[in-house]
């Protein structure tokens, strides 16, 4: 049932749900944000600890993406806004500098990660970088033993889904407090590695398709995720 997850995807405006955010870091709160598109949903429904993740009330689910919107049209939900990883990031960026407060950053390839460690250090003086460790290293539990002892305020996990959630769902009973939050590919985009598309792709809403152009091989995933997408949200249309 596609009306599950949508039942628990966020519904109120960006501005407020950036609101939240800053009380949570302020309250020093713990939190687990899931940024959800298309793909997102269909991985769920093949991957049932990854749906389970999906379907746990303690867990945020943010709309990032056209298609959950448009979805969201379909089966008649309030959900108009589209809230991105990358622009979570950086409302992050901007609280954690003004609070003075820590930061670790799990994922990406090496220089990428080092890039935003620096590019970070440049514009987010005020932020403590208490680690920064590609994706590529092969133990990521051990990593993750390491944040636990730093205690970071926020915890930017970059290794594409649904890695990056299964590997926080895992860890993230052992702490207190602490924003964590799956990124995807952000780390590319952050560090300057990548560009982010065009304005004009994003102001018409057509991210995807400039990350479709720039990267073919994503062609086949896109589809194989969308199509089956749109079935199932026709199927539940009433
Ligand atoms: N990645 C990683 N370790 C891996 C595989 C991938 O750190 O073993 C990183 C990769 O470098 C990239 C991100 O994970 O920065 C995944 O990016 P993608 O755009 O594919 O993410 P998604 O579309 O899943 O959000």
């Amino acid at each position: 049932m596609m009306r599950e997850y949508f039942d628990r995807i966020y519904s109120k405006p960006r501005e407020t749900f950036y609101e939240e955010l800053k009380y949570w870091l302020k309250n020093n709160e713990k939190k687990f944000i899931v940024t959800a598109n298309p793909e997102t949903l269909m991985i769920a429904e093949e991957n049932s600890e990854f749906k389970n993740i999906i379907l746990n009330k303690n867990v945020v689910i943010v709309p990032d993406g056209i298609g959950i919107i448009k979805g969201a049209k379909i089966l008649k939900y309030d959900i108009n806004e589209t809230i991105t990883g990358i622009d979570i990031c950086n409302k992050l960026f901007e609280y954690l500098n003004s609070m003075n407060k820590t930061l670790f950053l799990l994922g990406a390839k090496k220089e990428v990660v080092e890039k935003l460690r620096q590019v970070l250090n440049d514009n987010y003086p005020n932020i403590q970088i208490l680690g920064s460790v590609d994706g590529y290293v092969e133990n990521k539990d051990e990593v993750f033993e390491e944040i636990k002892e730093k205690k970071p305020d926020v915890c930017l996990v970059a290794l594409g889904i649904p890695r990056q959630e299964l590997l926080i769902s895992k860890h993230i009973k052992d702490f207190d407090k602490g924003i964590f939050i799956g990124v995807g590919g952000s780390f590319d985009v952050l560090s300057g590695s990548k560009k982010r598309a065009p304005k004009i792709f994003i102001k018409l809403k057509i991210e995807w398709l400039y990350r479709i152009v720039r990267e073919p091989k994503r062609l086949k995933r896109f589809f194989k995720s969308n199509i089956r997408y749109i079935g199932k949200i026709r199927k539940e249309k009433i």
